[in-house]
């Protein structure tokens, strides 16, 4: 009989058992990364709508919702030791009552908390379904602020759960999301504790190999760490595997493209020393330390190496990159190869062309040098091309949209892009199908990329910094200026105003009609203020001939103001333009408004850029930063601190560089991540291999784009 029970039993655990795995496995199979949110318990059309705002569609999406910030609340406080602060608390809860504040139309619950220790007032506002929902003698995990209301010390609106339950939103480390109207880190918390099975579902992306030699967590014991910690190590951990992975990948793209780029040859280009000599001591001007040294290492790259340069020259507007360009280029084209200088618009390329001809002077001839302008007649654009495929001209200068539809320049040697952020194309592929042979290439930025990014981007190799401007420039003066002062502030810079001492408006768009400062809106406003006043426009919708005639015009003191969109913003050159006004700054990045503000102070008198806010409130801190730092490194750094490297690889980008976690001054982080990317490429492991890491690589390829 015993015997016989005993087999019985075992069956009916291991059936048992067998139904638990079943379930559980049901619930894993439920919980895929692709069910959409509408399928979830307690998610209804309202609930969805809005979680879509957040670009969250399925269970993927809400795990890779990031939380901002954490509130720990995983300690729990005795009764008796609280003190005011954010703090939770496991107790049961008693006298609970409700009452409607008439008077201020408040509804007001509240009840007595007690546990073994001792007992706490705590009060819900506006919370009318508290009082019922509560049950008597229940254990409950309650978190929230600890504090005064009125006399005594209250638990103020805490976030209330059963002790039975699972918590979500109490006892533990609560991650804060991002929020939207109608969703609630609360709701987005209890979403991810409910779900908590499709963290299991995450698949790993990195190779085994790197995983140990990082000895980092999986991914998907990394994810869950971030959404669910269950204690303050698991957070860290999560925080340091995750930002360890994007640093990981960052470095590995410009790695692997730096080996890729060295698989092509490309031709020596000797340094012709007397030549030079000659063409530089006819340069205008006496040329900076910085821009002899950045042209010397241009030079040599191009003499030493057996495969194409690729180098980046950063210097702040105005640090005149332009004459490094040029002397590279004279170098090249004496040694009978061609030179192209891409610019991002119309303007620029006309600009540079006229530099250009200054600078060469008579070391090109007629025809050696040209402009592929988009307002060339059919007949005309064919004598540039013609002349670029026989090899007549030497020196070809246009836009990069007119560089990818014609030229097919045989004997191109050095590309030179000017302030390359501005294309969000992958150069090298272009370049690859339309030349013969990989040319050199030159990139000149005027956005500081700070050294802490420059190292994980480009390992710090082949970057040339301009660190000093030309003698004798000014500074200019920035200035935060409250609605309030607007008016007075536009009289007197108009009544100063003179062909020598010329205006630019920044407006942040063109006709939006929800914004006040935009170009349309600022016309109306100068009209009404200023009926007198003549004025020029100018904005991307123009075409090309039309900018051009307005920014000479402007340029000939026709008219000294000129409202404008950030059209104006890359390397136009006006020497008599002393002031500028910005409206609407906080539309701009920071680095994007000292770009803007470089249009400002080009000749030898100081100059103005007022940064117009739209209230009279107090300025933001990005704003202050702007008003006192007026070194573009440094601003640069201070805004990868406070916004991180979207700042800098923003929206004028075709991407973003996401950097979620990772801190570009872990400097720890940063040598582990390189580290890793060698050992990746010492073990010569296949990226292709791993499809989610190849398509990262790929897109990060091609928005850092030095390429
Ligand atoms: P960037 O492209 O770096 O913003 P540019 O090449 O357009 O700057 O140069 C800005 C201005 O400074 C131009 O008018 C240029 O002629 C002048 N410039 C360049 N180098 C020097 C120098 N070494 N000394 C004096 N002026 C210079
Ligand atoms: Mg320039």
């Amino acid at each position: 009989m015993h015997t016989k029970f005993l087999p019985c039993f075992e069956i009916l655990c291991l059936l048992i058992h067998l139904v638990t795995i079943a379930f559980e496995c049901g619930t894993i199979l439920d919980m895929q990364l692709s069910t959409k949110v509408e399928e979830l318990n307690g998610v209804g059309s309202a609930t969805a709508s809005a979680l879509r705002r957040l670009g969250i569609k399925n269970l993927g999406d809400l795990i890779n919702h990031y939380p901002k910030r954490y509130e720990d609340y995983s300690k729990i406080t005795l009764i008796k030791d609280a003190k005011a602060g954010q703090i939770s608390i496991r107790a049961r809860l008693a006298n609970i009552k409700s009452l409607y504040g008439r008077k201020r139309g408040l509804h007001v619950t509240t009840a007595l908390a007690s546990d073994a220790t001792g007992s706490m007032h705590v009060t819900w506002f506006n919370q009318p379904y508290r009082a019922a929902s509560i049950k008597a003698n229940a254990e409950y995990f309650l978190s929230g602020k600890y504090d005064f209301s009125g006399t005594f010390l209250t638990l103020l609106n805490p976030s209330i759960e059963l002790v039975s339950d699972f918590p979500a939103n109490t006892a533990r480390i609560l991650p804060v999301y991002p929020e939207t109207k109608g969703i609630t880190s609360h709701k987005l918390r209890k979403l991810l504790v409910q779900n908590e099975s499709v963290f299991k579902s995450v698949k790993e992306y990195l190779p085994q190999e790197i995983i140990d030699f990082a000895g980092i967590g999986s991914f998907a014991d990394t994810l869950r760490k971030l959404h669910l910690p269950n204690d303050s190590q698991e957070l860290q951990e999560a925080i340091a595997d995750l930002g360890f992975r994007e640093l990981f990948e960052v470095t590995l793209a410009s790695q692997l493209l730096r080996i890729d780029l060295q698989k092509y040859r490309s031709r020596h280009i000797k340094i012709k020393e007397s030549s030079l000599r000659r063409f530089v001591d006819g340069l205008p001007f006496k040329l900076t330390p910085g821009q002899k040294l950045t042209a010397w290492q241009a030079l040599k790259d191009m003499s030493e190496a057996t495969h194409p340069m690729n180098r980046l020259v950063e210097g702040d507007v105005g640090s005149g990159k332009t004459a490094i360009a040029a002397i590279v280029a004279f170098n090249v084209i004496k040694s009978g190869g061609q030179v192209a200088v891409m610019a991002p618009t119309e303007l620029l390329a006309n600009q540079h062309f006229q530099s250009m001809q200054e600078y060469f002077g008579k070391n090109l001839e007629d025809g050696e040098i040209a402009l592929l302008s988009s307002s060339l007649n059919t007949p005309r654009r064919k004598l540039v091309i013609d002349g670029l495929k026989t090899g007549k001209i030497k020196l070809i200068i246009g836009t990069h949209a007119l560089f990818q539809s014609y030229v097919e320049a045989r004997n191109l040697e050095l590309l030179v892009i000017d302030e390359q952020h501005r294309f969000g194309v992958n150069q090298r592929e272009f370049l690859l199908a339309k030349a013969a042979r990989m040319p050199h290439v030159l990139t000149m930025t005027a956005t500081p990329i700070p050294r802490s990014l420059a190292l994980v981007l480009y390992g710090e190799l082949d970057i040339s910094v301009l660190a000093e401007k030309p003698p004798g420039r000014q500074k200019i003066t920035t200035k935060l200026i409250s609605l309030s002062q607007r008016l007075d502030l536009f009289k007197a810079v108009i009544e100063q105003s003179s062909p020598t001492n010329q205006v630019f408006v920044v407006c942040p768009n063109i006709d939006s009609p929800d914004q006040a400062d935009s170009i349309s809106k600022t016309e109306e406003w100068l009209k009404k203020h200023f009926p007198n006043l003549g004025y020029g426009v100018i904005h991307g919708r123009l075409k090309a001939q039309e900018k051009e005639e307005v920014m000479s015009d402007f340029l000939n003191g026709k008219f000294n103001l000129l409202l404008a969109t950030t059209v104006i913003e890359v390397g136009v050159n006006i020497v008599n333009a002393l002031n500028m006004i910005i409206l609407s700054p906080d539309r701009f990045g920071l680095a994007q408004l000292h770009q803007l503000r470089g249009r400002v102070g080009r000749g030898q008198r100081p100059a103005n850029c007022f940064l117009c806010l739209n209230d009279n409130e107090p300025p933001t801190k990005r704003l202050r930063l702007i008003e006192k730092l007026d070194d573009g490194f440094k601003l640069a750094e201070a805004d990868l601190e406070l916004r991180g490297p979207g700042a800098i690889y923003g929206t004028r980008q075709s991407g973003q560089l996401d950097l979620r976690v990772a801190k570009l001054t872990d400097v720890k982080l940063v040598s582990k991540a390189r580290e890793a990317a060698k050992e990746f490429v010492a073990l010569d492991l296949k990226l292709i291999k791993y499809k989610k890491l190849h398509a990262k690589i790929v897109y990060l390829q091609k928005i850092t784009n030095l390429n």
